[in-house]
């Protein structure tokens, strides 16, 4: 099968590997129809998170049609159409009960269930091959999988991102605790931090205010989801003047950034130490947006061992700090209905539709932010 595999830092390679394949009775095998690259994928191509062999097969937002499925499983059959959430989870486990998937105890052996195990996301994080692939193997069939119902006449573009950053940017809001008249500061405006701004206003906020630097992506927010935008790289002191505008700070700031995967790693060190001396990257920059007792998500992937935190400000300040990998398994029944009903649409992010053996190509552009890229779509 055709997989897109990782070859060392900036370096993928759409390479012939071996066919997906059943390893584990309940696991099922899913010839992929779409799949997407996800801004953590780019965390992985810059060498932020460790652990990447190479050769191993990245992805984590794929959907397609059952091949084949263990002698245990009994959820899906052959022929049935699934999204694959980007969460490998038992189903079983306490975190699986308690709507926390992306903390299953069962699904990372490597760190022995101290995080969660997920596709296509480095040894580190289960070691499971993933969905830039013409197949995928998906562990835990009777739980993994959502099956599209099979009156859906819904094209995959419309449903593919519940695999993951339409639930991650709901989540995001949700867990952020966002109600009817807060003012949202939302800092990234790639597919999540777009997304994010759509479930802040479905949410009430009475003012969604976005931030990044590259040009395109402010003006996509503001002409689809009609947010306030501020490119910091241009507004003189920013901080001063939406401190001004919201009165003192949002109420909710998200970070739907991480570490800025477009810095070189050298770059990223330096960011790193200054971050420890108080510079600004986008979680510091968000410290500084929310208001005295307001709530910082952070949904941005801050990978490479990042362990850098300001603790005395956020204390001084009464901030509440929330952030992690979304659990998104669970919110997906209910996101499908929304789209399916047209509560939103999270389609206007898609800027290119490519053969999966063009995906060389896709991750420099979405990498460098060229030819307007923002959500790409691989088709095996
Ligand atoms: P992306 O790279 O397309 O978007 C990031 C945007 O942030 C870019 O437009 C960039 O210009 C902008 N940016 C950089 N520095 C900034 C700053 N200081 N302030 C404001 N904007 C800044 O990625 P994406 O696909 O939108 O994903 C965003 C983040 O969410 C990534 O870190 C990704 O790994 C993470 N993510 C997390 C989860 C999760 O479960 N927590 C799930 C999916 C994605
Ligand atoms: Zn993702």
């Amino acid at each position: 099968m055709k997989a897109v595999t990782y070859q060392g830092i900036r370096n993928v390679k759409v390479k012939d590997m071996p066919d997906a394949r059943i390893e584990k009775p309940d696991d099922i095998v899913i010839r992929v129809t779409s799949t997407t690259i996800c801004g953590s994928d780019l965390h992985l191509f810059n060498g932020e998170i460790p652990n990447m062999p190479d050769n191993f097969i990245i992805g984590h937002e794929p959907m397609g049609i059952v091949e084949e499925v263990g002698k245990d499983v009994t959820k899906v059959k052959k022929g049935d159409r699934v999204i694959v959430p980007f969460n490998v989870a038992c189903g079983q486990c306490w975190y699986c009960a308690h709507q926390l998937e992306s903390q299953c105890d069962n699904a990372n052996d490597y760190l022995h269930g101290d995080t969660g195990g997920y596709l296509g996301y480095s040894e580190t994080y289960g070691g499971y091959a993933g969905g830039q692939a013409e197949l995928l193997r998906v562990p835990y069939g009777n739980f993994v999988p959502f099956k599209v119902p099979e009156d859906a006449e819904l094209e995959d573009e419309k449903i593919l991102f519940l695999s993951d950053i339409v639930p991650t940017a709901y989540w995001s809001i949700d867990n952020a605790g966002v109600k009817a008249g807060d003012t949202v500061i939302i800092l990234g405006c790639g597919p999540v931090g777009l997304l994010a701004q759509k479930f802040a206003w479905l949410k009430g906020a009475k003012r969604v205010i976005a931030i990044d630097h590259i040009e395109y992506r402010l003006e996509h927010a503001k002409r689809t989801n009609k947010v306030e935008t501020f490119n910091f790289k241009k507004q003189d002191d920013l901080l001063g003047h939406l401190a001004e505008l919201t009165g003192g700070g949002a109420d909710v700031v998200i970070d739907a950034v991480g570490l800025d995967s477009e810095k070189t790693l050298l770059e990223k060190v330096e960011t790193m130490l200054k971050l420890q001396g108080g510079g600004l990257g986008a979680f510091r920059m968000a410290t500084k947006l929310v208001r005295k007792g307001g709530t910082i998500q952070v949904t941005g992937v801050y990978g490479m061992n990042y362990n850098a935190f300001p603790f005395g400000d956020l204390f001084a300040r009464n901030i509440t700090v929330k952030l992690g990998q979304a659990p998104v398994i669970h919110y997906m029944p209910d996101l499908y209905r929304q789209i399916k009903e047209g509560v939103f649409d999270p389609t206007d992010i898609i800027s290119h539709r490519v053969r999966l053996d063009e995906a060389e190509h896709a991750y420099q552009i979405f990498n460098k932010k060229e030819d307007d890229a923002l959500k790409i779509i691989l088709k095996p």
